[in-house]
């Protein structure tokens, strides 16, 4: 089967797997644009493309990066990347961000906003698909690391803001979190939520420079002591707090020094091996609980229960878990 994506000639199965296994730009970005699809064709080639791509894949160490809108992701992300380029890595850039519009407002993974990485070989820059709800661009951006892990990218990063949920489905698909921070006079934390910090393997305190200097040095050493009363995590890892300056690439190599000791940590132990068993399964369930609940909304005789249940409801003659009750007994 073939897919015509635009007015490209369309790509058969051999001719997607031998062109991401050979890093072709156009293809690699065609078959991510297939994995992110939802329409039924589509998909049923997608699932064909990753079965022979899932060998290939698995090799990457998988980063992915947090921080609220303005705390300098892009700019570390260009910064550190095209540093990492210099020495032979390979990186790939994904974005998982639910609320991107293609329109307005600055889109996780822009290539604009990373233009020494945009123009750089060795780099491959993907924004966030724009599908609205959070199951379906984790899903995309899952499939979407299996792809470019076989065209040989040793590095991924996954982009994702800190608000929201999208830093726990990030969480679930890397070895290790970096998390950037600002330091804000008087509040340390700056709305990042507590279980964000929970999810760092690594935290910078970013826009160590100038008269932000002194600040972000002071945060940094605030965190790290709240931290030390925390315990390790389960992986016997406890997370350092460092500084850095994007803008002025200083402190960059040492905060990859800090991602990389964590994953060696990780691979020394045995607990990559079982993180990533555990990522899949879990995420085995999650898809299934996605679909199982899609197909039964989608059902016609549902569709008109819940029609009279809601109307129940919203005339207050039920509850909710009574009308749920109701619904699912009529399975
Ligand atoms: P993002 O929204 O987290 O991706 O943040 P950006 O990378 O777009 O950066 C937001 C703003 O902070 C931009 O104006 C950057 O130039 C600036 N910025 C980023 N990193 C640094 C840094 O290390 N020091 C200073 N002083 N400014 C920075």
């Amino acid at each position: 089967m073939t897919v015509p994506t635009g007015p490209q000639p369309a790509l058969d199965l051999d001719q997607f797997v031998d062109g991401v296994l050979r890093s072709d730009r156009a293809i690699l970005g065609r078959a991510i644009t297939l994995v992110e699809s939802t329409r039924a064709d589509h998909q049923q080639l997608a699932g064909e493309l990753l079965t022979r791509l899932v060998p290939y894949s698995g090799r990457a160490h998988r980063v992915g990066i947090t921080g609220v809108p303005g705390a300098g992701k892009s700019t570390l992300i260009d910064a550190l990347g095209t540093e990492l380029t210099a020495r032979g890595h390979r990186l790939a850039v994904l974005a998982v961000d639910p609320s991107s519009k293609r329109t307005g407002g600055s889109i996780l993974g822009d290539k604009t906003r990373m233009s020494n990485l945009a123009v750089d070989d060795d780099a491959f820059i993907r924004p966030s698909p724009s599908a609205g709800v959070l199951g379906g661009v984790t899903r995309a951006t899952r499939e979407a690391i299996v792809v470019v892990e076989a065209a040989g990218f040793d590095i991924v990063f996954v982009e994702t803001v800190g608000v929201g949920q999208s830093e726990t489905a990030v969480a679930n698909m890397v070895d290790s979190f970096l998390l950037i921070m600002l330091a804000r006079a008087g509040d340390s934390l700056q709305g990042i939520k507590k279980g964000v910090l929970e999810l760092a393997d690594v935290i910078a305190f970013n826009k160590a420079d100038g008269k932000q200097e002194h600040d972000a040095k002071g945060a940094a050493q605030e965190l790290a002591s709240a931290l030390h009363m925390m315990a390790p995590s389960a992986e016997g890892w406890s997370a350092p707090v460092m500084t850095c300056s994007a803008i002025e690439r200083r402190g960059l190599l040492e905060v990859w020094a800090q991602v990389v000791a964590h994953r060696d940590r990780l691979e020394s132990n045995g607990g990559l091996v079982a993180k990533r068993q555990r990522q899949s399964i879990d995420w085995m369930w999650e898809s299934v609980e996605n679909q199982v609940v899609t197909r039964f909304r989608n059902r016609p005789d549902v569709q008109a229960r819940a029609e009279v249940l809601e109307q129940a409801l919203r005339e207050g003659t039920t509850t909710a878990s009574l009308a749920a009750a109701a619904l699912l007994g009529g399975v």
